[in-house]
């Protein structure tokens, strides 16, 4: 039981197949104590049956982080219900529709804003916001994209956001090192779950990663939530500020692999079957 004695709270539990819901099945499966929060009323009664799936018992709270009062409060829900936590898992992002198909050039100024907030500075402001509360020695994990270093089709605002959020990993964990906090974030290769349904050809961009990866398939929340639950635990004491891929190997790769013909023709067409 790796995560055996430790408390933590995850946000961004949507239903059973988000990101979010992996990471903590694998963390009550090791042994932890975990808090769960919820955007607002009509997801609590859908996060309700969760809850009692992972024993969360009341430890089910309202979090829209783009207001800080909730954050506040959620800081003083968990004072009382857990006292000291050991980690966070900061599952959570949200671009406007118009900030992810069409021109990145006609990106509205008011979409960047809004996914900037939601999806970058909320870690920010939860790392400070919790930091009186957390433990010697936490951990606080967030998640990431590919499209985020490289260019993908469609991923547009939500990819400027990622790069950026992977530079906030990297000085959060330069300055909560000090007080022995870490902060890495797992870059998980595309699953289908709601926020993935947002991105226009999310279907067509599974399709390839699970074709020209090496392991040739695309990658579960189950396996994420393991690798999670890694970066959570006493495990990866030695490790922070890092980018984790977990995406079946897709990242390595420069080009699709090439098969040849009969004739000796490299044949690298796919059309997504
Ligand atoms: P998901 O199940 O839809 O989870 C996204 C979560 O963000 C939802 O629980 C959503 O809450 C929450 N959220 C949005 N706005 C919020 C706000 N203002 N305050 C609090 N919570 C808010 O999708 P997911 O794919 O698991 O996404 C989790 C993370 O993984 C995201 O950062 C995403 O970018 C990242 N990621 C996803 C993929 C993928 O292919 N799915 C790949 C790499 C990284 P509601 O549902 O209640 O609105």
């Amino acid at each position: 039981m790796v995560m055996k004695g430790k408390k933590g709270v995850i946000l961004g539990i949507a239903n059973k197949k988000s990101i979010a819901y992996g990471i903590a099945k694998a963390c009550r499966e090791q042994g932890a104590e975990v808090a769960i929060t919820f955007l607002n009323e009509r997801f609590e009664k859908k996060l309700a049956p969760i809850a009692t799936e992972l024993e969360c018992g009341t430890r089910l709270y309202p979090c829209d982080v783009s207001k800080p009062e909730e954050i506040s409060a959620l800081r003083e829900s968990l004072a009382r219900d857990m006292g000291e936590i050991d980690f966070i898992v900061h599952s959570i992002a949200f671009a406007p529709k118009e900030g992810l198909s069409g021109r990145f050039v006609d990106t509205p100024k008011s979409a960047f804003g809004i996914s900037m907030e939601i999806s970058v500075y909320s870690l920010i402001e939860i790392a400070r916001e919790l930091r009186p509360i957390m433990s010697d020695s936490s951990s606080i994990l967030t998640l990431s994209y590919y499209g985020g270093v490289k260019y993908v089709p469609n991923y547009n605002l939500m990819g400027v956001a990622k790069a950026a959020l992977e530079m906030t990993v990297k000085y959060l964990a330069e300055d909560l090192g000090r007080d022995g906090i870490r902060v890495n974030a797992i870059s998980a290769g595309p699953i289908k779950t709601l926020a993935a349904a947002g991105i226009s050809d999310f279907s067509f961009l599974l399709k390839w990663n699970g074709h020209h990866s090496p392991l040739k398939s695309n990658v579960t929340i189950d396996q994420v939530g393991n690798s999670g639950m890694y970066l959570l635990s006493d495990l990866s004491s030695g490790v922070t500020g890092e980018i984790h891929y977990v995406d079946a190997g897709y990242n390595i790769m420069g080009m699709p692999a090439v098969n040849f013909d009969e004739n000796g023709k490299p044949t690298i067409a796919w059309n997504g079957e």
